[in-house]
């Protein structure tokens, strides 16, 4: 694998591949890299020519310091997992590379911007848009892999890519989760093993959305899950939204494509969760 820590380089590597034809596909991370993310690299193995990787932790999307300065930063073993992945190249820049002084950046995304994990994270999806726009200019992949695990995120890019007219297509790849339900995250590894058993109510309150959604009315479902959660030690519930999956807008009865959304702190650690309850296209898409 190529290990590029400049743009130049990047560039360079890239642009070689580029003039003999090849499709790039792009898989941006912030690195810690487990299972789910190896999932974006292999369905960008299947869609495009060549797959490039970026590692790096983006100061401007952290809107708490002390979440940014414990963030984990294994760079050795992400390598390895990425070599072991036949990934086609690395960019793992510093942050001098990425900003060359104090950038001003805003981005009118609209009232996305500002539900869910918005609300909780001020700032959050400027930083994450200011990034990934960087990370485009830099690599101009064909396909852009992201997850559903971070819905928000997609819609705020897909929106965006639009704005800006970007060349890019997106790709959101579905959630991996551990055997017992637990949404693979970077972050996990601060649970304690009391914790993680707590975190686990986040995977089940959605499954259990999900088997009883034509069970009761969308208010008394979200009661529903908003009680479990909360009833369960150590979990500090942000969240739980049941939302149109175009607009994150609270969904009723007519919402076709339906998208369940949960934050929570389990001890010192925030986590996010969704599932997809629906995904009929709306009436006139
Ligand atoms: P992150 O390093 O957390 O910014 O994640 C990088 C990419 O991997 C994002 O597009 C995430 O949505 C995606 N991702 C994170 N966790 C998972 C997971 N459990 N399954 C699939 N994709 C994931």
């Amino acid at each position: 694998m190529k290990i590029c820590t400049t743009r130049k380089s990047l560039q360079g590597y890239l642009e070689q591949l580029k003039q003999d034809g090849k499709t790039i596909g792009f898989v941006p991370t912030l690195g810690a890299l487990h299972q789910g993310h190896l999932s974006l690299i292999a369905l960008a193995q299947q869609n495009t020519d060549v797959v490039a990787c970026s590692i790096f932790v983006n100061p401007t999307q952290f809107n708490d310091p002390k979440d940014l300065e414990k963030y984990p930063r294994p760079i050795a073993s992400d390598i390895e997992k990425l070599e072991h992945a036949n990934c086609d190249v690395l960019f793992n820049p510093d942050v001098s590379e990425m900003y060359a002084g104090n950038e001003q950046w805003h981005l009118e995304i609209g009232e996305l911007e500002h539900l869910l994990e918005g609300k909780f994270r001020p700032g959050h999806y400027q930083g994450v848009t200011q990034v990934v726009y960087k990370l485009f200019d830099i690599v101009k992949p064909d396909i852009a892999f992201f997850g559903q695990k971070d819905y928000q995120q997609f819609l705020i890019i897909q929106k965006m890519v639009g704005l800006l007219h970007l060349p890019v297509k997106l790709m959101m790849c579905p959630i991996l989760r551990d055997a017992d339900g637990l949404a693979m995250s970077s972050r996990n590894i601060h649970l304690s093993a009391e914790e993680r058993q707590h975190a686990l109510i986040l995977s089940k309150a959605l499954n259990w959305l999900k088997q009883n959604f034509d069970r009761n009315q969308i208010p008394s479902l979200k009661n529903e899950c908003e009680a479990m959660i909360s009833a369960e030690p150590g979990v500090e519930l942000e969240y739980f939204e049941i939302t149109d999956g175009d607009n994150l807008h609270t969904a009723d009865s007519h919402t076709k494509k339906i998208v369940a959304l949960v934050a929570a702190k389990v001890g010192k650690t925030r986590l996010i969760d969704n599932v997809i309850i629906s995904w009929q296209l709306s009436v006139g898409s």
